[in-house]
């Protein structure tokens, strides 16, 4: 039984590793697709030909593609126990601009208005940046992806109102989520049946991830919806994240 228990965790993590390592291949061709992208377009600014919205077009479908095969390195490592917390002090500020910037083309491109609301007096947290990131990009991705033109998505930070903790808010006035779906979709691969709608590009990892890394740095994530009306993802992080568990792990 012992024997038997120790191949399977064996194989288990020989798949991980294997698709860690695949996914590592795949981001470097991706990466190296973005990069000329952005050559191309700083050549050509102000350029409004047919060939820039081309060059757009392929820019965000690379960059797209790029996240799902960052998320599956994460979800690997985080099987393996691999995914280690790194402490720094966090500005959530510079984290919501840095996602911004990232998430604003594709907004503009949807037709959605992409705001922000941060509180510039939020405390400084002492947590992992990356994760912290990883996080507030996807929620962005999300609420972009399930927001159909002339919608609106919200980005918000700000303390929680024991001081103890900050809040990141995503909320959007998208397609919502039935309320029987709000804790499978947190799930590995979970990708609930949107009715009439067809399905949105995606691999059921982003929210699995969310809730994992923000579990991680010792906060906590929930959901709040109504069909038709909108999402609000709303997470809260400590300001000091735990030491990571896995640290030191046999065999990890
Ligand atoms: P993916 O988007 O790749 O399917 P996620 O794990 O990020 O995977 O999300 C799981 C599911 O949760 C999605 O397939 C979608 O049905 C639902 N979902 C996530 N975010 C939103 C949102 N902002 N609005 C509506 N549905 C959402």
């Amino acid at each position: 039984m012992e024997r038997s228990n120790r191949r399977l965790e064996d194989e288990n993590r020989q798949k991980s590793d294997f698709l860690a390592t695949m996914s590592h291949e795949l981001r470097t061709p991706l990466s190296s697709i973005i990069a000329f992208t952005d050559i191309w377009e700083k050549s050509h600014a102000g350029d409004d030909s047919a060939e820039r919205r081309l060059v757009e077009e392929i820019k965000q479908n690379s960059t797209t593609l790029l996240n799902m095969v960052n998320n599956t390195i994460d979800a690997a490592k985080l099987e393996a126990g691999s995914l280690r917390v790194q402490c720094s002090d966090v500005d959530l500020v510079d984290v919501v601009e840095v996602v911004f910037s990232v998430a604003e083309p594709l907004a503009i491109k949807e037709g959605i208005r992409l705001t922000r609301t941060v509180d510039p007096e939020i405390p400084f947290l002492r947590t992992d940046a990356e994760a912290v990131r990883k996080i507030a990009m996807n929620l962005v991705s999300n609420a972009l992806k399930y927001t159909g033109p002339g919608g609106a998505v919200d980005v918000e930070a700000y303390s929680a109102a024991n001081s103890q903790a900050a809040v990141l808010r995503v909320s959007d006035t998208g397609c919502g989520i039935r309320r029987e779906d709000f804790e499978t979709i947190f799930q590995k691969f979970d990708r609930p049946s949107r009715g009439d709608e067809p399905p949105a590009g995606g691999s059921g990892l982003g929210l699995y991830l969310v809730k994992s890394l923000t579990e991680k740095l010792g906060g906590t994530v929930s959901v709040e919806s109504e069909v038709g009306k909108g999402s609000v993802f709303t997470v809260q992080l400590p300001l000091q994240c735990p030491p990571d568990e896995d640290e030191g792990g046999e065999g990890r």
